[in-house]
């Protein structure tokens, strides 16, 4: 990997994006410049921006008016801005004031499936199931469990449609009760989150409020496959 880098104060960004899944735009100054693998990249100080990771899609994201594509850089450790196919990154410099904004609605979108896979995660725990993998895009979000040896259940097509329902009626009913969905940091630096006391789990992606901002949860009926339960859904944001 060829790689290098400029910076003023290494370490000296926040991720934002962690406190306020709905601060839209904020007026920020870079702190580092560099490059990776031949794709110039820039650094700011109070980073908006949520890269690709943890199951869930990156931000859609502007540096000034140019749209840049947020990821993590492996060798910095910081969230970096790179361009946008077709596009360039403004001319920066270390130190200097810029504005950075991600486009709400898709930030909205993203949190609202990734809280939605929290929830859908919580309610196959009920069932006694163990998750083992998860994934929030939209179009194939889905919750995969180790299915338990002695599921005849759900080796039945009516089996699975009563499993599903039971799943669809928990998670109506934490959406009604509109629980609330919070994060925190524990001593050795992870960020858990809870929905209540519902669930928790280590997770360093975007959330929204409560349960009751989640709209359109729909589960369609499980399917087992090599041994997994795969449970897809959808989930939208209300509209605020
Ligand atoms: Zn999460």
């Amino acid at each position: 990997m060829v790689h290098s880098i400029a910076a003023a104060r290494e370490g000296a960004q926040n991720s934002a994006y962690l406190d306020d899944t709905y601060l839209e735009q904020v007026d920020t100054r870079v702190i580092a410049l560099g490059e990776t693998d031949g794709t110039p990249w820039a650094a700011v100080e109070h980073c908006l921006f949520h890269p690709q990771g943890g199951g869930q899609p990156a931000d859609r994201g502007w540096l000034e008016d140019a749209e840049i594509v947020p990821v993590r850089d492996r060798e910095s450790g910081l969230v970096v801005a790179t361009a946008a196919e077709d596009g360039s990154l403004p001319s920066l410099a270390v130190g200097e004031r810029v504005r950075a904004r991600i486009d709400l609605p898709t930030r909205m979108r993203h949190a609202a499936l990734h809280t939605a896979g929290h929830l859908v995660e919580a309610v196959g725990r009920a069932q006694g199931w163990e998750m083992v993998g998860s994934i929030h895009f939209p179009g194939q979000a889905r919750i995969e469990f180790q299915a338990p040896p002695a599921g005849a259940r759900l080796a039945d097509p009516d089996g699975r449609e009563e499993v599903t329902v039971a799943l669809r009626a928990a998670v109506a009913a934490a959406v009604a009760d509109d629980l609330p969905v919070s994060a925190r940091y524990l001593p050795d630096g992870r960020r858990v989150v809870r929905l209540d006391a519902l669930h928790s789990a280590p997770c360093g992606g975007t959330h929204v409020r409560s349960l009751g901002d989640l709209a359109d949860v729909v589960l369609p009926t499980l399917k087992v496959k090599k041994g997994r339960i795969r449970v897809s859904y959808t989930a939208t944001h209300r509209s605020c």
